[in-house]
């Protein structure tokens, strides 16, 4: 079987085509070469969810690529993308957001981050559950941090085929964000974007108010782990 990166990313915008939804492209644990066939088809956003891989693809690859960061983001890792990231979509902590603050103060950036909210059923998948988002928010801690702005929520769903499970997850995530969005206000909180969607249920996420999908194996094909 042969890969059509360009094919595969040209069949996904003509779904984005009546979303206001983009498409982030993850290329996790694929080459370089695959990244540059998916840039050449004209794709300037790829996620990724390890920081040393994230590090070489930005340092090897088109400085016009968006970089996002996907995956579950250790604290002691935050600064080597401070720099550059373009979003930080897993936030999951309080304690992870004031370290994005302090590499973001030191390297004098304001870094784009969105909050990563517990959908799921399952008991492994990170992320806030409500209550302590709203304590979060509530106890204003965003005024101490200067270098950090929410653009959004992020939330991955139970992965299961009951399709209407997993459209409830997506919307209730999106409740949650147009409540948040009533009740705090705040410079350096926008809540714009609603991260949701993957491979295997994007269509759902859409349907649903998703303003970005993280769309990997569909892309590049099945990742290979053995290697
Ligand atoms: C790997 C990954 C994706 C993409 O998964 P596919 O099923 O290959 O589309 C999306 N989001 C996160 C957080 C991921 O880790």
């Amino acid at each position: 079987m042969g890969s059509d990166i360009a094919g595969n990313i040209q069949a996904i915008r003509e779904e984005l085509k009546d979303t206001q939804a983009q498409l982030i492209a993850v290329s996790k644990t694929k080459p370089n070469e695959a990244i540059e066939e998916a840039y050449a088809a004209g794709q300037r956003v790829f996620g990724e969810n390890k920081v040393q891989e994230l590090v070489d693809k930005y340092e090897s690859l088109p400085k016009d690529i968006q970089w996002h960061m996907i995956g579950h983001l250790q604290r002691n890792k935050v600064k080597y993308i401070a720099p550059f990231v373009h979003l930080i979509h897993g936030v999951d902590s309080l304690k992870l957001l004031k370290e994005i603050n302090k590499q973001g103060k030191k390297v004098d950036r304001i870094v784009p981050c969105l909050l990563q909210v517990h959908i799921a059923q399952e008991e492994t998948k990170f992320g806030f559950d409500i209550a302590e988002l709203k304590e979060m928010l509530d106890n204003k801690v965003l005024d101490d941090l200067t270098h950090v702005e929410i653009q959004g929520l992020m939330g991955m769903a139970t992965n299961t085929e009951d399709e209407k499970q997993v459209a409830q997850e997506f919307a209730g995530l999106k409740s949650l964000k147009e409540e948040l969005d009533k009740d705090y206000q705040h410079p350096r909180l926008q809540l714009k974007e609603l991260s949701m969607g993957m491979s295997g249920d994007y269509p759902l996420a859409l349907a649903n108010g998703s303003t970005m999908i993280r769309v990997g194996s569909t892309i590049f094909g099945a990742r290979n782990y053995n290697t």
